[in-house]
């Protein structure tokens, strides 16, 4: 802003030998210009348990600290303290702060998203004549929010509005369709980055500051061959044995049948034969990650117990001989030629056994069993045609981008594992009739920009080769296949999450990973689908 070192007093408070939080980056500080920008919420739990409200304005973030925090509601006026300004790389600090540094305590991400000025062209203006009205879309945050100085010391500084003058301003939302009465922050506590609450980031301060996108269960996360359980798997015999894993003896058999017959095409891993050893050694290792999005959930299997190339079937009754320790679930409401009671994996052992069953796939319920007419998530699903490229595909994943963007929603998306991409969106307190209806708009909308693209028809043969945008599976008993399942195809391609920035990455394919780089990926990138587990009650919004 007007300073010539607009971060000079972030840096001089603070010790970079000593706090993880970032050093201010030598590059010039982006031109001034831009209205709105993106903005973040941190929940520090400081000396005083506060809320850091930045918003990204000239090249900085800057920003407010908030005791009570923002709220939806609109009878709250909520003190806001103006700080000094942070570098822009502060948007993504989640850690721990050492006790005796300034700020020492924890904090997580607990709100971001974009911002938009309203009623000025010119926000640090806005800021500097202290009243600056804003639109957040934010995960939490939505609606018309102000900020305005008021109170003890607002007339001290008026043009020094960045300059760390402690001034008391106040924080409010304006009573819109996005106003929730009564709505309370601390109703809210995990962090959008990586669903954690500040006390799982104390509780692991190396984690959170070395891997902070990654929740706790990806700590247990090891895919070492050398682990015992993995490496007893390892020295049974081509026909199998009882193998301990998980608390339980699991009786395995033909472990060395190929499965997965190699990708073709040039690659490294050509000629690489896959097993059933090889799925069930997946499952098994992936389980801390994957159970989460299976538990609670009735699930339709996918079987291929002659490989992929054979014909599968789906298989969605629990067999007669599935052991007691397995979950399963009666479900009441089946009609009589419908299955009666499902599968549910709680615990990888569940993983491990279904793999030896030759369940390839995992497609769990979009609701739980305990309110199965209850979406956790709604689904988006872009199922390419005969004729719809990658780069088509791409084309219709990126407007999507922009329609969630535009919607202040936070989807997760992930690569199918074959040939499409798909973003589930999690939701709290909606019907199927809702999700249903909301996606058919959003995908209505997307399609309507590339109708060249996309079909509507029903049938596949009336669909002269284009993608369908298939909003029809929010239905009860409806599902698509979950993340770090394995899809039926050569070299045992994984569906795997992805950022919404890797939808410009030229190398992304959808069945860019297989089970044997995916092990990496999930170390290097955390699980990126783990805000869908999170989700914010509220309806959908309207489009
Ligand atoms: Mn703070």
């Amino acid at each position: 802003m007007a300073a010539k070192r607009p971060l000079a007093e972030y840096e001089a408070k603070r010790d970079f030998a000593r706090t993880p939080e970032p050093a201010p980056s030598p590059e010039p500080a982006r031109p001034a210009g831009a209205a709105g920008g993106r903005f973040v919420v941190q929940r520090h739990r400081a000396r005083r348990l506060h809320y850091d409200f930045r918003l990204e304005i000239d090249g900085v973030l800057v920003s407010w600290a908030v005791p009570k925090g923002p709220t939806l509601d609109p009878a709250a006026r909520h003190l806001a303290v103006h700080v000094e300004d942070h570098p822009i790389e502060y948007i993504d600090f989640e850690g721990v702060i050492p006790a005796g540094e300034y700020g020492g305590g924890d904090v997580i991400v607990w709100d971001r998203g974009t911002w938009e000025p309203h009623d000025t062209d010119d926000p640090a203006q806005a800021v500097a004549d202290g009243d600056l009205h804003i639109d957040l879309h934010g995960e939490k945050l939505r609606g018309r929010f102000v900020l305005v100085r008021g109170g003890r010391g607002s007339r001290r500084r008026k043009s020094g509005a960045s300059s760390g003058g402690k001034e008391e301003w106040l924080l409010l939302h304006k009573r819109d369709e996005f106003a929730v009465e009564g709505w309370d922050p601390e109703d809210h506590p995990r962090s959008v980055r990586s669903g954690r609450t500040n006390d799982e980031v104390a509780a692991d301060p190396d984690a959170a500051q070395w891997f902070s996108d990654r929740p706790a269960n990806l700590a247990a996360l090891d895919f070492s061959p050398d682990r015992p359980d993995i490496a007893a798997l390892d020295r049974l015999g081509p026909n199998g044995g009882r193998w301990d894993f998980d608390g339980v003896t699991l009786r395995l058999t033909n472990l060395d049948k190929v499965l997965f017959p190699p990708r073709p095409g040039p690659g490294r891993r050509k000629g690489q034969l896959l097993t059933k050893r090889d799925l069930i050694r997946w499952y098994a290792t992936v389980a801390p990650v994957l159970v989460p999005y299976l538990s609670g959930r009735a699930v339709n299997l996918h079987r291929y117990p002659n490989g992929v190339e054979a014909k599968g079937f789906w298989h969605k009754e629990i067999p007669t001989h599935a052991p007691d320790w397995i979950s399963r679930w009666h479900y009441s409401e089946a009609d009589p030629d419908e299955t009666q009671c499902y599968i549910v994996v709680d615990r990888p052992a569940t993983l491990a056994w279904l793999g030896n069953f030759g369940a390839v796939e995992l497609h769990p319920w979009t609701s739980p069993t305990t309110a199965p007419d209850q979406p956790s998530y709604a689904l988006i699903d872009i199922d390419p045609g005969p004729d719809t490229s990658w780069d088509d595909t791409l084309v219709l994943a990126r407007l999507y981008r922009t329609a969630l963007e535009h919607l202040g929603i936070h989807g997760c998306p992930k690569v199918s594992g074959r040939r499409g991409v798909q973003v589930w969106v999690p939701v709290a307190g909606c019907t199927f009739a809702e999700t249903r209806a909301w996606v058919e708009k959003v995908s209505r909308t997307v399609g309507k920009v590339v109708p060249e693209l996309v079909s509507w028809e029903w049938h596949k043969a009336n669909r002269s080769g284009r993608a369908r945008l298939d909003y029809t599976q929010n239905a009860v008993n409806k599902t698509l296949v979950a993340p770090y399942s394995v899809r039926a195809a050569p070299g045992a391609p994984v569906s795997m999450p992805i950022t919404w920035d890797e939808l410009d990455d030229p190398d992304l394919r959808p069945a860019r990973w297989t089970i044997l780089d995916a092990p990496a990926r999930l170390l290097e990138r955390g699980d990126l689908f783990a805000p869908v587990l999170h989700p914010t009650p509220g309806p959908l919004p309207d489009i």
